[in-house]
């Protein structure tokens, strides 16, 4: 496999790589070596939402290959810009759960904070590529506000980071939500849901160990990888570090067409997965997003998927595979049987 080359210097702090990312259609099909006939394309589709894609994940991409699983998550294509019935720009009704701003509290015990309204990368397949995240952008008042919240629920055990990404975010943020939180005796657990250290493995740093791992909250990092070739060596560097730190480290992952669909894509990742000590937590069924139904697996393929993965994996490498319908109590599971 031909890799795009510039492996990153030392001296490239996450927040350079941030900013550097790629955002011009032209400069990823250029790094890529891709056709130019899919700029016009790209141009049109980015218009809505556009590219946004850091250095460190074109470089797991393969070269002069439209089809690479990564590239597809990322680049805009015209498909994007039909019409689909029943696609719609708040698929979850995100928009009004917002009990607060910041804060979308659906289920019992655990809410999600809105802690940065920014991602690294703009995942085309995103139930959130519609979200108003303005108003989600917290002023200290607001902040306060949230944390009012929390604290007068006492049914809240577990707070969870969010976004867009919440380790978009600097580290003092995270320190000082992290320590309010920690001062607060009915949560008893932190989890923060994230794809930035797989784009940009380099956001893991002891700062943010210290940020997230400083007081008495057991954390655990959910990730976000669809596909094995995101797993390379830096990212398994930084997981070390994540769980050297006494975290655990779950993945969800989201059933893309062209993208993880096949047997061999979901087996390749649980098994590179496990080599990183990740345990594959959920693998969502896509959301009804405008602009994605191309990436859309029907119910009985996915459930004959996750059938045959569970006769050829050990069960704990099997992710749950689940869909969210507006209004649930929790995610919802799909009735999964084994196949040959
Ligand atoms: C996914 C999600 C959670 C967490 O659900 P778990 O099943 O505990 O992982 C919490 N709140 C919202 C709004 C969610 O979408
Ligand atoms: S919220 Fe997650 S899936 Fe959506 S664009 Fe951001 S990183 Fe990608």
């Amino acid at each position: 496999m031909i890799h795009v080359s510039s492996a990153p210097v030392e001296s490239d702090t996450w927040q350079t790589l941030l900013a550097h990312s790629i955002t011009a259609p032209a400069a990823l099909l250029d790094l890529l070596q891709l056709d130019h006939a899919l700029l016009d394309p790209a141009t049109a589709a980015a218009h809505d939402f556009p590219l946004r894609v850091p250095r460190p994940y074109i470089d797991r991409m393969r070269r002069g290959d439209p089809h690479d699983p990564l590239l597809r998550q990322v680049l805009p294509i015209g498909e994007e810009l039909l019409d689909q019935p029943g696609y719609v720009t708040d698929p979850l009704g995100e928009q009004h759960a917002n009990a607060r701003p910041g804060i979308i509290h659906k289920y019992k015990g655990r809410l999600l904070l809105v802690v940065s309204a920014g991602c690294a990368v703009n995942c085309r397949y995103c139930f959130r590529r519609h979200f108003p995240y303005d108003d989600n952008n917290l002023s200290t008042a607001e902040w306060k506000d949230a944390l009012d919240y929390i604290r007068a629920d006492i049914s809240i055990h577990e707070v969870i980071y969010s976004g867009g990404d919440p380790l978009a975010a600097n580290d003092r943020r995270l320190a000082w939500l992290t320590r309010e939180l920690a001062s607060i005796s009915h949560v008893a657990r932190l989890r923060v849901h994230t794809r930035l250290p797989v784009v940009i493995p380099q956001r893991v740093t002891s700062e943010l160990i210290e940020a997230l791992c400083g007081t008495r909250l057991p954390v655990t990092m959910v990730l976000h990888c669809n596909h094995a070739n995101e797993l390379d060596a830096s990212l398994s560097q930084a997981v070390r570090t994540l769980r050297s730190a006494g975290m655990m480290v779950l993945n969800q992952a989201v059933l893309l067409r062209g993208v993880n669909d096949r047997l061999e894509d979901q087996i390749a990742l649980s098994e590179r997965l496990a080599d990183n000590g990740i345990m594959p937590y959920y693998l969502h069924i896509l959301d009804h997003v405008k602009g994605a139904r191309h990436f859309l697996v029907e119910d009985h393929e996915a459930i004959k998927l996750v059938g045959q993965m569970l006769t050829r994996l050990p069960g704990f490498l099997v992710p749950r595979l689940v869909r969210e319908v507006a209004g649930e109590r929790s995610k919802v599971p799909l009735l999964v049987q084994p196949v040959d």
